[in-house]
């Protein structure tokens, strides 16, 4: 493919994207197809001779989009969203373009440059303490994760260097075999799998917190448990906070729980995977107080503000130095004017993509305002479907509903539930995911899509409601003969 059949290719997919996200409503939003069912419809081997452009895109639509989950589409209300917007889009498309790889600052100024300046954008925006900014010449700054779980893990590792330092300042001898097998982690018993996964790569002790009655990790819980820890030699070195779990949007008690990590030289690191975002407007900021006692903090743009999957995904900020995952004499001397450019020192890859380019476009073109209006719209979306459950007698909501999240369930058994889930990913029109809260079987409604309307969640609730009907009329209907 040379320049000028780039460009008209280019123009097209460009038609078909645009085509693709305006019809995305009248696609089934969960595909019906069944594991495997993509290696019988494509060749065991790639060709040996080149194939047409035409043969390849005709394949898109045979083969790739019956089996695609439409995560865009305003009836998928699964997991936390994927809130992708056109110019995030054109942003990716300007990445992939240049081609460009920053690792140091001469790999690409631009690319570290503009990282930098805009996690500080980001870290104004969630007004966050200046220590997280890169811009005030402290230690803190931010760079770009692909994932929540791996910043979940650079700062689990970083603390562990930390702490291993700091025990073998005091006692010289002691191995960092011996230390690091007598680290303890923390954290939520609703916390996301990626901070037990991240304990278990660094090779530590986890142990879960369990939270009261709203969910929410409590100062004296973890008190409690770091002391009888303590007393049996172990060292605790790691709390991960969750602000907005994954099952129903809970929220630690970072301001109490803050002083105890502080206390006890336990790095404090906050998973704020979607909720963070909402940070953004002042009515959702309070949630976000005791920050200022944290080590690092992230958040997915690519979850509530309109920036999409991956590039630009996480950002972290470390306060009171960042410790670096490998010794830096490790890495060749840095060309940069300030070392906090480097980015390849601050996560697992070298190599990074000119993922901020998307930050930069979003910011822009939506403001502050755009992206605070955007999330209000989809709380008030939430708040709309949790009043349509309340309404029914036959449902009941399972956590408080802050942002964009509604636990709910048909109060009876959890076969009932699971049930009510099957009928609703076999008729395919619109998509939910379940969670488990208090070994309860719970549905989750998240409102994702950019293009969401209220319309969408009113049709989404008759649709859950005629399904929960005819089920409920079947169970009476059984019951009725068995009696
Ligand atoms: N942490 C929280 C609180 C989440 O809700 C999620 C996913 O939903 C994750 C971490 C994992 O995110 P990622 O896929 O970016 O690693």
């Amino acid at each position: 493919m040379d320049a000028a059949e780039f460009r008209r290719r280019g123009k097209e997919m460009v038609d078909f994207v645009a085509d693709y996200q305006e019809n995305i409503e009248h696609r089934r939003v969960y595909p019906d197809v069944e594991p495997g069912y993509l290696r019988s419809m494509i060749p065991s081997e790639a060709p040996l001779e080149p194939e047409s452009y035409e043969d390849v895109l005709r394949d898109v639509d045979r083969v790739i989009m019956p089996g695609v989950t439409h995560w865009l589409s305003p009836h998928f209300y699964a997991y936390y969203a994927n809130s992708t917007s056109f110019p995030s889009i054109l942003a990716d498309l300007l990445s992939s373009g240049i081609g460009t790889i920053g690792f140091t600052w001469a790999a690409n100024p631009a690319c570290s440059e503009l990282e930098t300046v805009m996690l500080d954008w980001l870290g104004k925006m969630l007004q966050l303490p200046e220590d997280f900014l890169s811009e005030t010449q402290g230690q803190g700054g931010g760079v770009i994760q692909g994932t929540a779980s791996e910043a979940t893990l650079m700062a689990l590792l970083s603390a562990r260097l930390k702490t291993v330092k700091c025990v073998q300042e005091s006692d010289p001898q002691r191995s960092e075999a011996d230390i690091i097998s007598k680290l303890i982690a923390y954290t939520s018993e609703e916390a996301h799998s990626s901070v037990e996964k991240a304990s278990i790569i660094g090779g530590v002790v986890i142990r879960m917190v369990p939270t009261d009655e709203h969910f929410s990790v409590r100062a004296e819980t973890l008190e409690k448990m770091v002391a009888e820890d303590k007393a049996t030699g172990y060292i605790p070195f790691f709390f991960c906070a969750t602000l907005g779990t994954t099952p129903c949007c809970a929220f630690d008690k970072i301001d109490e729980l803050g002083p105890i990590c502080n206390a006890e030289n336990i790095w404090m690191h906050i998973d704020a995977a979607y909720a963070g975002c909402a940070f953004i407007c002042p009515e959702f900021r309070p949630l976000l107080n005791g920050v200022e006692f944290a080590d690092s903090f992230s958040i997915n743009p690519n979850k509530f503000l309109l920036v999409g999957f991956d590039c630009s995904a996480i950002m972290m900020w470390v306060l009171k130095g960042f410790y670096f995952f490998l010794p830096l004499h490790l890495f060749s001397t840095s060309l940069s004017p300030h070392l906090s450019s480097d980015s390849q020192h601050w996560g697992i890859p070298m190599a990074r993509r000119f993922r901020s380019l998307k930050l930069w476009f979003v910011f822009r073109m939506y403001g502050l305002r755009g992206l605070q209006a955007f999330i209000r719209k989809h709380v008030e979306l939430a708040k709309t479907f949790e009043n349509l459950v309340r309404g029914d007698n036959n449902f009941e909501i399972c956590a408080e509903v802050v942002m964009g999240l509604v636990c709910f369930r048909l109060k009876g058994s959890d076969e009932l539930n699971k049930a009510l889930l099957k009928q609703i990913t076999r008729t395919g029109k619109i998509y939910l995911v379940p969670c488990k809260l208090r070994g309860r079987f719970v549905l989750r409604f998240v409102v994702c899509g950019r293009t969401t309307e209220l319309r969408h969640i009113q049709e989404a609730w008759k649709h859950i409601t005629e399904l929960s009907s005819e089920l409920l009329q079947n169970l009476f209907d059984h019951e009725g003969k068995e009696n």
